[in-house]
């Protein structure tokens, strides 16, 4: 792994070429809006770019529109191996480790073409050449706007790649809860600057729930929450029932796990469901504890110190059962 060398990545971005952009599994605001500000910017640059996803994006985000052209692993694996097969020069954002896009690694790993890695995930991987990684970054949008300004590229950010950079942040940090930095901020600054509308953006992002999201939520809440005020620990689990009485698709539950630490004293909180073929664990917490070491060690997982996921091959009551028993390892850390 080599640090990331601007001079040379400029040189690569100096002819137009084939460009694939891939981010991880089930991308959040921060993959999406970090894929299409590439995209818009290397299409000014007459890039022939192609996003590919594994798995489906929420379509709440469908206001940014170039990710309506993403090539969706999990509908079209062969439409999506071949443009990765075609790649000139690959791109991997938001994802620091090639088992975030399941089958595609292999094929990725196969094309020889240049690769370049921008994330904000701990201990990125050794497969790409050029690597900015930062941990202390809110997000791979606000590092997008600092890989624009080293290669020279402030001219190309317009109000749409403003306003996609302004979403992968916003969401990354929980409207601005964690992760703030003096830098975000003056990079925020220059978003809006650039045109972007925060209070449009967010009105696009959050406040256009469905119905039905909002009543998983109070299912959720209501009757399936459970407290472990020994562990300072919080968790909702959805088992396959629900999700068919429900009728839960993919996104229906995400941010459900951070109202749990809206409770006072809670320092760890997890949402546990079944899914067809595994149960998905997604870990948040408070302070010090380092939900990351907990998904890596218990849950074959991994993310952040404080927003981290895992899953589990075992059913739904197992899995609980377990998470439960791993709790006493942590006493000193957990205990109120
Ligand atoms: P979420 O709980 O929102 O799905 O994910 C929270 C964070 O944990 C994200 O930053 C994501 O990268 C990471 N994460 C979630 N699931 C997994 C997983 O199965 N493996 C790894 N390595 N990271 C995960
Ligand atoms: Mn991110």
């Amino acid at each position: 792994m080599s640090e990331m060398n601007y001079q040379e990545v400029t040189k690569l971005l100096e002819e137009p070429k084939n460009v694939v952009i891939t981010s991880h599994r089930n991308p959040d605001g921060d993959a999406i809006g970090s894929s299409v500000s590439l995209v818009l910017i290397l299409k000014k640059l007459k890039h022939k770019v192609t996003i590919v996803f594994p798995s489906e994006y929420p379509v709440d985000f469908e206001f940014l529109t170039p990710v309506k052209r993403a090539i969706i692993f999990d509908q079209t694996p062969e439409k999506a191996l071949q443009a990765i097969e075609k790649a000139e020069l690959f791109f991997a954002l938001d994802y620091n480790a090639l088992d975030r896009v399941d089958k595609m690694a292999e094929t990725i790993r196969q094309n020889p073409c240049p690769k370049i890695l921008i994330d904000h995930h701990l201990n990125p991987g050794d497969f790409a050449q050029f690597v900015l990684s930062d941990t202390s970054a809110s997000s791979t949008c606000e590092l997008m706007w600092i890989f624009f300004q080293q290669l020279g590229y402030d001219d190309l950010i317009d109000k749409k790649v403003a306003e996609s950079l302004y979403t992968g942040i916003n969401t990354d940090t929980g409207s601005f809860k964690y992760s703030t930095s003096p830098r975000l901020f003056q990079v925020c600054s220059k978003l809006l600057e650039k045109g972007a509308d925060d209070v449009k953006i967010q009105g696009l992002i959050y406040d256009k729930m469905e119905e039905k999201k909002l009543r998983i939520l109070g299912h959720c809440l209501a009757n399936r929450m459970e407290i472990i005020p020994e562990f300072s620990t919080a968790i909702i689990h959805l088992t396959k029932r629900d999700y068919e009485k429900f009728d839960i698709q993919r996104g229906d539950t995400e941010g459900v796990v951070n109202y749990l630490l809206r409770i006072k004293g809670i320092k760890l909180a997890a949402f546990i469901a079944r899914q067809p073929n595994i149960t998905k664990l997604s870990l948040r917490s408070k302070g010090n504890f380092s939900v990351q070491k907990m998904a890596e060690r218990y849950f074959n997982g991994g993310g952040h110190k404080n927003a981290a996921g895992g899953f589990s091959y075992k059913g739904l009551t197992l899995t609980l059962e377990r998470f439960k028993s791993i709790l006493p390892n942590y006493e000193h850390q957990l205990k109120p």
